[in-house]
């Protein structure tokens, strides 16, 4: 891969990282201890039986999306630590390159697609 097209996809994965994190601080407090880790707030709503309901329904989808996105950010740190490293775009599996339009349709794509295959 040239340095263009790495440099390229660094900044897409930058962005994408940028977003991931807005986007959890804007429900979740971010757990001190450990980097890259956020725990969801509870929300507080009011007291009436019907807003503890939702409060209960919006932290369970807020659980989830904060295991969503932080699984986005851990794939999307891995990606950066290979750019740094010079072993992105190689095939964790089989070591083979894998394609530039793969990495650029999925810049955190670790795997080629016949890997990839075996796994599903
Ligand atoms: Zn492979």
């Amino acid at each position: 891969m040239n340095k263009k097209t790495a440099e390229q996809l660094k900044q897409v994965l930058l962005k994408e990282k940028e977003n991931i994190l807005k986007e959890l601080d804007s429900f979740a407090n971010k757990n001190s201890a450990h980097e890259n880790d956020y725990d969801a707030q509870f929300p507080d709503y009011g007291d009436d039986e019907d807003e503890n309901a939702s409060e209960v329904a919006d932290f369970e989808s807020d659980l989830y999306l904060e295991k969503t996105l932080e699984k986005s950010l851990e794939k999307i740190n891995e990606a950066l630590e290979a750019i740094e490293k010079g072993s992105y775009g190689k095939c964790i599996e089989c070591g083979k390159t894998i394609p530039e339009e793969r990495l650029l349709a999925f810049p955190t794509a670790n795997k080629c697609m016949d890997c990839k295959r075996k796994t599903l």
